[in-house]
């Protein structure tokens, strides 16, 4: 495109709130044949609430109590979610020790002397601890949408807590844009396969790839690209970054972090995903323009 163009193109892009930093990611847009989205921040509001709070062998002042103290120190939107629910009823965080954030999969810490889990069935799995009872109840919650975390000392599962996060209102009518413009919805997440399903049905989204953990975020992208695809990816957390520098066109959702926004070619500072169906008809015009 001549330069006139992309200046054109780019001052149209500033006035809808979409930073473009890049004469050439503004060109190579018009040619993405697959959006790689992250659900939580991306999709989903990325604040999520506490949903269902199920006892197995604690009380719930204990299962609180403790989800509280485990949860306090951790960054994750998650852990937000269940700190501000305990708080909201009433507790007040004690301190842990040995706190350790296992990426992907949760927390664990020592407790009043003993040690505890937090996480998803992959972290009770890798510390032996048997789910099998539980899998009914799991599946359910994932299948309405919510997140499962489950809080267990060394031997057993002591509680459930279920968070959700409410999608954009805007997302649903982003990605049917894409799709009738013939390009591939592809959601990412960490969180579990049977939550994500819930979500890409109701979004209609093409394809889910669920269970991801951080650092694989990546080879998701490049592997698309293997297949001869030209891909955007969009995403807001510290964990997508290598996938937005990846992708062929990474677009950052505003509200996200800053290595996000430092790793991406265009920046949503309305975190609206529309925005992301707008940069590339922008590109499209920019480089029908010079023809
Ligand atoms: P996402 O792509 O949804 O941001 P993450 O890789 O950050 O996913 O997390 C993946 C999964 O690991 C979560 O869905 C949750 O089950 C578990 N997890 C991560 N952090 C925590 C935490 N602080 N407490 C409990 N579970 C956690
Ligand atoms: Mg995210």
């Amino acid at each position: 495109a001549t330069p006139v163009a992309i200046m054109v193109g780019t001052g149209k892009g500033a006035e809808n709130g979409i930073l473009i930093k890049s004469g050439e990611a503004l060109e190579t847009a018009h040619a993405i044949q697959c959006v790689v989205m992250d659900k939580t921040g991306t999709i989903t509001e990325g604040k999520p609430q506490v949903t269902d709070v199920i006892t197995l062998n604690a009380s719930r002042n204990e299962l609180l109590e403790l989800a509280l103290a485990l949860e306090k120190p951790s960054e994750h939107p998650l852990a937000e979610a269940i700190v501000a629910y305990s708080e909201k009823a009433g507790f007040s965080a004690a301190s842990v020790e040995h706190f350790k954030a296992v990426f992907g999969k949760g927390v664990e810490a020592d407790f009043n002397g003993r040690h505890y889990l937090a996480g998803n069935q992959r972290m009770m799995n890798e510390a032996g601890i048997d789910c099998s009872d539980l899998l009914n109840q799991l599946d359910q919650l994932a299948d309405q949408g919510k997140t499962p975390l489950l809080f267990a000392d060394t031997k057993q599962v002591l509680g459930i807590l279920a968070v959700a996060d409410v999608v954009k209102p805007t997302s649903r009518e982003a990605i049917q844009r894409f799709q009738k413009q013939g390009i591939d919805v592809v959601m990412l997440t960490g969180d579990n396969k049977r939550t994500a399903e819930a979500i890409r049905s109701q979004l209609n989204i093409n394809t889910v790839i669920a269970e991801v953990l951080p650092q694989d975020k990546e080879k998701v992208i490049s592997d698309l690209q293997a297949k001869g695809q030209k891909v955007a990816m969009i995403g807001d957390g510290i964990n997508d970054a290598p996938a937005l520098a990846r992708a062929d066109v990474g677009i950052a959702i505003g509200a996200g972090t800053d290595v996000a926004i430092e790793s991406a070619d265009i920046v949503l500072m309305r975190s609206d995903l529309l925005d992301a169906v707008t940069a590339l008809r922008l590109s499209k015009a920019v480089i029908r323009n010079i023809k």
